[in-house]
C-alpha cells in the first residue's frame, strides 16, 4: 500500500498537470480562432474580387446577346424587303382596272358635293384619269369680327390609287361634311369674299396643283407598266383566295389574313387554285 505521503504528493502532481492541460486547451481554440478569422478575410477578398469578375462577364454577355439578336432582327427584315417590290406588284394586279366603270366614279359633282348653299365650283384642277380634284369656293360658317363671312377655297379629291400606294396629300378640315366619299380633302386658303379667293388663286394655281398631284405620274407609269407585264395568275403559286366576282385575290405575302368575304365586294371568297381552275373574267 502506497504511503499517504505519495499520495498527497500526487495530488498536487495532477492538479498541475489539470492546469497545464486546460491552458493547452484554451490555447487551441484561441490558436485555431486566429487562423479562422484570417482564413475568412482572405477568403472574403478572392470572393469579392471573383464576385466583380463574374458581373462584369455577365454585363457582357447580355450586351452581346442583345447586339447579336437585334442584328439577327435587321437581318430577317431585310430578307423581308426583298418581297416589297412584288408585293407592290400584287398590290397594283389587285386593284382590277375595270372596276371603274363599275365601281365608284372618280368624277366629283358640282356646288351638292359641298352640300349646296353658298359655294361656287372653280373646275377640276387635277383631271389624270385615275386621279382626280375639284376646287370649291365654300362660305365656311363664320365671320371676321366685323361681321364679314369667310370663304374657305377647298380641293376635293378621288383617286384609283389607295393611300398605300400613292402618297396622298394630308386631309386638312373643311367646313362641310364629307361622309368620307373622298380621298383628297383639303382646306387651302380662307378669305373674306370669293374674288379675293379667286385672285389669290390665279396667283398660286401652279403650286397648288403640285401640292395635290405629288407623286402621281410615278404611280400612274408604273401602275400601266405593271398591267403591261404580268397578269394576276402569273402569279398563282402565291394566290390563296380568289373572289369570282370581282377578281380580288388574296396572296401569301399578304401582311393581314382577310376573312372569308372579298373586302372589295363582300361576296365570298375561293379558295385557290381550284382543279381545273380558270381565273375570273374581269
Ligand atoms: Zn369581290
Amino acid at each position: 500500500m502506497e504511503s499517504a505521503k505519495v499520495l498527497i504528493m500526487r495530488v498536487a502532481e495532477n492538479r498541475e498537470r489539470v492546469a497545464a492541460l486546460e491552458a493547452e486547451a484554451q490555447s487551441i481554440v484561441r490558436v485555431s480562432k486566429e487562423k479562422e478569422a484570417s482564413l475568412e478575410a482572405l477568403y472574403k477578398k478572392e470572393i469579392k474580387v471573383l464576385e466583380l469578375e463574374f458581373r462584369q462577364r455577365q454585363v457582357e454577355l447580355k450586351a452581346k446577346r442583345k447586339a447579336d439578336y437585334l442584328a439577327k432582327l435587321e437581318e430577317v427584315e431585310s430578307v423581308k424587303a426583298q418581297d416589297n417590290p412584288l408585293k407592290r406588284t400584287l398590290a397594283i394586279l389587285r386593284l382590277q382596272r375595270t372596276d371603274l366603270p363599275r365601281g365608284q366614279s372618280l368624277e366629283i359633282g358640282g356646288t351638292d358635293s359641298v352640300g349646296g348653299g353658298s359655294c361656287y365650283t372653280e373646275g377640276y384642277i387635277i383631271n389624270f384619269e385615275f386621279y382626280k380634284a375639284k376646287l370649291f369656293i365654300v362660305a365656311s360658317g363664320q365671320t371676321t369680327q366685323a361681321g364679314k363671312t369667310l370663304w374657305t377655297l377647298c380641293a376635293l379629291g378621288k383617286s384609283y390609287f389607295p393611300g398605300s400606294l400613292f402618297a396622298l396629300p394630308p386631309k386638312t378640315r373643311v367646313p362641310f361634311p364629307t361622309q368620307g366619299q373622298y380621298q383628297v380633302e383639303c382646306a387651302l386658303q380662307v378669305g373674306t369674299s370669293v374674288a379675293e379667293l379667286r385672285t389669290w388663286l390665279d396667283g398660286n394655281k401652279e403650286v397648288v396643283k403640285a401640292q395635290l398631284l405629288g407623286e402621281y405620274p410615278a404611280i400612274e407609269a408604273e401602275y400601266l407598266a405593271t398591267l403591261a407585264n404580268y397578269k394576276p395568275e402569273d402569279f398563282s403559286p402565291l394566290i390563296t383566295m380568289v373572289c369570282k366576282v370581282c377578281s380580288y385575290f388574296v396572296h401569301s405575302l399578304d401582311d393581314v389574313t382577310p376573312g372569308k368575304t372579298c373586302p372589295r365586294c363582300q361576296k365570298a371568297l375561293t379558295a385557290w387554285p381550284e382543279p381545273e381552275a380558270v381565273w375570273p373574267n374581269r
